[in-house]
C-alpha cells in the first residue's frame, strides 16, 4: 500500500513492511517538516508512542489507512486505545494473546544481537482457591486486581508483565540476566507478602487491602493487626524463573524451565522463588 505525507509525497509499503530501521525512515517522512500546522513536539511524541505500540503488539495492519492519511493524531489515539484493549481489565497486566508476539520480537532481538539476554518469571498465586471458597469469587476478584497493581509497581518500564491463566501470570525482562531476575520476582513476592491482605476492618466490607497503604496504621504499637482485621488473611506467591542464554537459546526450554521451577517452589512449601 502506499503511505503519503503532507506534501504528498508517497511511499510503498506492504503487509510484510519490517519494523526496523525501516520504519524509522517511515516515520520521519510522515512527519514531514512541512506539516507547519501540526505542533513539532507533539508530532515527536505521537511518533515514540506510535512506534514503542507498533514495536510491542505489532498492531500496523489494522492502522495502514491511518498512516495511510498521515493523521499521526489519529494513528497515535487509536493505538492507544488499543493499547488499553490489550490490557487485562482485572488486572491491569497485558493480556497473555500479547505473549507470543513479543516474546519472538525480543528473541529475533537477541538474534540480531540488539539486546543480548531476556528472563523469564512464571508466578502463581499461592492457594487461591481458598480464597473464593472462604471469601466469594468477588473478593478473589479484587485480591486479583490487587495484586496486578503491586506488581505493576514491582516492574521496570522495560519489563512485561501479562495475565497468563486465572491467578498465572508471566513477566517477560529484556537485557535481565538470571540473577537480576531473581531479584525482580523476590521483590514482588516480598511486596504480595507484605502488602497484600484480606480482611475486613471494622464494618467496612471483606476485600483485599494494601497494607501500607490501609486505613489503619501497622506501625501504631497500641493496634494488633491480627486483632484490628477480621476475617483476615495474608496472601502469597510462588515464582520460577528462566535465562534465554542459560536455556540455549530455546524458548521451548526457557517455559518448561520456568514451569518446573514454579512447580519446585510450590513443592517447597509456596512463597518462593526457585530458579
Ligand atoms: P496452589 O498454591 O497450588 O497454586 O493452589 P491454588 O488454590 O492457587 O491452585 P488451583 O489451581 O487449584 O486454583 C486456582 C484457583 O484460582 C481456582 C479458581 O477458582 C481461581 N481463579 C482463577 N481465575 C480467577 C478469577 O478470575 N477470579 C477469581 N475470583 N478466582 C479465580
Ligand atoms: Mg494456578
Ligand atoms: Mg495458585
Amino acid at each position: 500500500m502506499e503511505v503519503l505525507n503532507h506534501q504528498g509525497f508517497k511511499i510503498e509499503i506492504d503487509r510484510g513492511f519490517r519494523f526496523g530501521h525501516d520504519f524509522f525512515n517511515l516515520l520521519n517522512f510522515v512527519k514531514s517538516p512541512d506539516c507547519k500546522d501540526l505542533d513539532r513536539n507533539s508530532i515527536e511524541q505521537q511518533c515514540d508512542i506510535f512506534y514503542r505500540d507498533i514495536m510491542n503488539y505489532g498492531f500496523v495492519d489494522s492502522h495502514n489507512q491511518h498512516l495511510c492519511d498521515g493523521r499521526f493524531d489519529l494513528a497515535a489515539k487509536n493505538l492507544n486505545e488499543i493499547n488499553e484493549l490489550s490490557l487485562d481489565p482485572l488486572t491491569g497486566l497485558r493480556k497473555k494473546e500479547f505473549l507470543k508476539r513479543k516474546l519472538s520480537s525480543l528473541e529475533s532481538d537477541v538474534y540480531l544481537e540488539s539486546i543480548s539476554d531476556f528472563s523469564l518469571i512464571m508466578c502463581d498465586l499461592d492457594k487461591f482457591k481458598d480464597v473464593n471458597d472462604s471469601f466469594g469469587h468477588s473478593v478473589g476478584d479484587d485480591t486479583l486486581d490487587l495484586f496486578g497493581r503491586l506488581a505493576l509497581e514491582s516492574l521496570r518500564a522495560s519489563d512485561y508483565g501479562y495475565r497468563y491463566g486465572g491467578e498465572e501470570f508471566l513477566i517477560l525482562l529484556p537485557e535481565t540476566n538470571l540473577a537480576d531476575a531473581v531479584s525482580v520476582a523476590e521483590r514482588i513476592r516480598e511486596t504480595i507478602e507484605d502488602r497484600l491482605h484480606i480482611g475486613h476492618y471494622g464494618l467496612n466490607q471483606v476485600t483485599a487491602y494494601d497494607l501500607s497503604k490501609s486505613v489503619i496504621n501497622s506501625d501504631d504499637p497500641a493496634i494488633d493487626m491480627n486483632d484490628a482485621f477480621f476475617l483476615s488473611k495474608d496472601l502469597s506467591c510462588s515464582f520460577g524463573v528462566a535465562n534465554y542464554l542459560h536455556c540455549g537459546l530455546s524458548d521451548e526450554i526457557l517455559f518448561s524451565r520456568a514451569d518446573e521451577n514454579l512447580y519446585l517452589a510450590k513443592e517447597k512449601g509456596r512463597n518462593k522463588v526457585e530458579f
